[in-house]
């Protein structure tokens, strides 16, 4: 027999059986009618999600490091100058990528732990006078530290500064999961991934693009083919793709919203947000620290738990998988070693989150770490039972 854990990876997250069937469909002719029935919806649905009423949503084949390069290389041109704040592995990643092609990118430091710093960028904006930066990058929600980020207060500091530039948020590990406001927080190009809140496997970067950046298009030069929007534009008017769509993961994305507005959006968040706070309050219990460094950064999707002086957060991971075959997320870049992450997003209950919390606090006991047994799934517990909506019913 195979038997399973859930995984605590902040993304790919764990897959809902409906949605893996979903995905697993028989070959349609994806020029025929039969496609668009499968593709309409899940268009329609992300930009419910995204929470937004004009402009386009692209669904790329690729995952979400693709949907970076397709942001940047259909709004940008050789040379051009953007802002962008590094924090953690992912802003800093999305910087990387913007520099190999080419952009000149004016990077605004903060500590790992902070969030994107809202003033510090308006600043810069306020300083740039000849509006010669085009594109302001945030990342919404660093997984690399469990950090989410103050978008509307970004877009409000871009708007005190006077400033045009194209606002792009990298919404991988918070889209489905945390609430995202396209059109009230002024986004005009947001990156989503197939593999975290929406609960399907990797292989589908998903991108909502304001009619600003479709229009940016016409004069950005930076080489693009095929991510080029203009393409997919093109083919979504013909009905279908200009090229071939992976046909089951669109089927799974139209199933994985059904499935969230059965739910209830407001309701999804809602539950993002009590295990986010049982894990912060188990981490607590545990006597240890997160990552992120006031409440206000708090993610709602992924914790990064501090190891004690003198111990290494890897090793909760190492031990996790190998002892118990439960995943954890390891620290990444200048956090390597310094934490452990726990993702709590997607497909999870309060019982998976126990059994997690559990597992983590086995590992720390196994290796030596200053924490009791009990205390940090007491706390969680506590937290879930005090506020457990409704009574399950009996069958
Ligand atoms: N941005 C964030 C915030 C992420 O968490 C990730 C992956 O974990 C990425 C971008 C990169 O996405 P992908 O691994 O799907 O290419």
């Amino acid at each position: 027999m195979s038997l399973q854990n859930p995984v605590f990876i902040p993304g790919p997250t764990n897959m809902p059986e409906s949605l893996r069937k979903a995905c697993d469909m028989p070959t349609i002719d994806h020029r025929s009618p039969a496609f668009a029935a499968v593709f309409q919806p899940a268009v329609a649905g992300v930009k419910e999600v995204l929470g937004m009423t004009a402009g386009e949503v692209l669904l790329l084949p690729s995952t979400g490091t693709g949907g970076w390069e397709a942001a940047i290389s259909n709004t940008l041109s050789p040379g051009d100058k953007i802002l962008a704040a590094r924090h953690g592995m992912f802003s800093h990643r999305w910087i990387d990528l913007c520099q190999r092609h080419g952009l000149d990118v004016q990077i605004i430091e903060a500590p790992w732990g902070e969030g994107c710093p809202a003033d510090a960028m308006g600043a810069a904006l306020a300083a740039d006078t000849d509006h010669s930066i085009k594109a302001v990058l945030a990342t919404h929600n660093e997984t690399a530290t469990g950090v989410r980020s103050d978008i509307a207060g970004l877009r409000a500091a871009m708007d005190k500064a006077g400033h045009p530039a194209l606002l792009m948020v990298d919404g991988v590990s918070s889209i489905a999961s945390m609430p995202f406001e396209m059109d009230a927080w002024g986004v005009d190009i947001a990156v989503a991934g197939s593999q975290k809140g929406f609960m399907l496997p990797a292989g589908l970067a998903i991108l909502g693009v304001s009619p600003k950046a479709l229009a940016a298009r016409d004069s950005a030069t930076l080489p693009r083919a095929y991510f080029d929007f203009g393409d997919m534009l093109k083919g979504y008017a013909a009905g279908g793709y200009p090229f071939t769509p992976p046909v089951g993961l669109i089927n799974g994305l139209a199933a994985s919203i059904a499935m969230l507005k059965a739910e209830g959006l407001d309701n999804v968040y809602a539950r993002h947000h009590r295990l986010a706070e049982a894990t912060r309050r188990a981490v607590g219990g545990w006597g240890l620290q997160v990552c992120a460094a006031r409440p206000d950064l708090y993610s709602d999707t992924v914790t990064g738990v501090m190891a004690p002086d003198g111990f290494n957060g890897t090793d909760v991971v190492t031990l996790a998988a190998s002892k118990y075959g439960v995943a954890f997320g390891v620290g990444l870049g200048e956090v390597a070693g310094k934490l452990f992450r726990i993702g709590h997003l997607g497909s999870l209950t309060d019982v998976m989150l126990l059994s997690g919390l559990a597992t983590a606090e086995m590992c720390m006991a196994d290796l030596g770490w200053p924490v009791k047994l009990g205390s940090g799934v007491a706390a969680a517990q506590e937290y879930l039972r005090g506020t457990a909506a409704e009574p399950i019913a009996k069958a």
